[in-house]
């Protein structure tokens, strides 16, 4: 398999009993971007450290879930796993269909490249770069040249509000901003799924709101997210909701969701889903 992966849906992604969603993403057209089947993951070292004790999940095409629990329930370690950042103990992976164990390490770097958007909570910005700098080596592994690499930078940044600041360093902008912009970096290959860990673990309160409400925007308009976060006030805003307790799942709201209004394809209101509860702060 070539490890530059064609955005293509594969077979695997009908919606089945276990995951009822119909999928929602006016862009991608449906089906199921992430599924994990027990998994597992045991750190060694003495004594060895059962972080994921069989955790079994799935996100369609279009949904934000929010993924909730105290520090150290695991919540990193399945963002890296579903993320193919690193490998299960034992357990399965798919991405957009396709099942992670099967891929080379090579062709794991093509699929994160075509299909994976990172947001971490420290940012991760190259601070000797511009903003739009930043965003374009991004793009880096997308298989195109400098210019539409410049180009896609550019949109992906006017789309998170900071279509003004394209020659600044991150150092010029606030937390908040940096924030926007390793967004604008995690979308600008316009990946099937972003994957965020605690984006606004190192905001202040109003600007977490702020990030969130973009967050919201952008499933609104059909990207397909997961946060992570130990907020119980962040993941009461999310649509569908999983709650982690030492590596396990110990609830999860896809059921109710996807017969909820949260499940309906959103229109494109820059307001955010229905569903959503008023935000205080609001979009900034
Ligand atoms: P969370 O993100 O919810 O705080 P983590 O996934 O980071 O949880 O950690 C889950 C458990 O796995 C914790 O007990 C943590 O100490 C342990 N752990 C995480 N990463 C490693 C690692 N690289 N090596 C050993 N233990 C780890
Ligand atoms: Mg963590």
């Amino acid at each position: 398999m070539s490890p530059h992966l064609p955005p293509a849906w594969p077979q695997a992604t009908a919606p089945d009993a276990a995951s009822p969603h119909p999928g929602a993403s006016p862009r991608r057209g449906g089906g199921l971007v992430l599924e994990l089947q027990t998994v597992t993951k045991i750190y060694p070292g003495t004594p060895p450290v059962t972080a994921l004790a069989g955790v079994s999940l799935a996100v369609a095409a279009g949904e934000l879930v929010g993924v909730v629990g105290p520090s150290g329930s695991g919540k990193t370690t399945l963002l890296h796993l579903a993320g193919t950042l690193d490998r299960p103990t034992s357990g399965t992976v798919r991405v957009t269909g396709l099942d992670a164990s099967t891929l080379t390490d090579r062709e794991l770097s093509g699929l994160r490249a075509a299909s994976i958007g990172f947001v971490f909570q420290q940012f991760f910005l190259n601070e000797h770069q511009s903003v739009l700098g930043n965003v374009a080596d991004g793009l880096l592994y997308a298989g195109v040249g400098a210019a539409e690499r410049r180009e896609r930078a550019a949109a992906s940044l006017a789309r998170v509000g900071l279509g003004g600041r394209l020659g600044a360093r991150p150092t010029q902008l606030s937390g908040g901003q940096r924030q926007r912009v390793a967004i604008a970096r995690a979308l600008a290959g316009a990946p099937a799924i972003v994957l965020a860990d605690e984006p606004t673990g190192n905001l202040d309160s109003a600007t977490g709101q702020s990030i969130l409400a973009l967050l919201e925007d952008l499933h609104a308009g059909g990207a397909t997210i997961v946060v992570i976060t130990h907020d119980q006030v962040i993941a009461a805003h999310m649509p569908r909701q999983i709650h982690m307790l030492d590596g396990q799942i110990t609830s999860d709201t896809a059921a109710t969701a996807a017969r909820g209004p949260a499940s309906i394809p959103a229109p494109a209101n820059p307001r955010g889903p229905a569903a959503s509860p008023p935000r205080p702060g609001g979009f900034s």
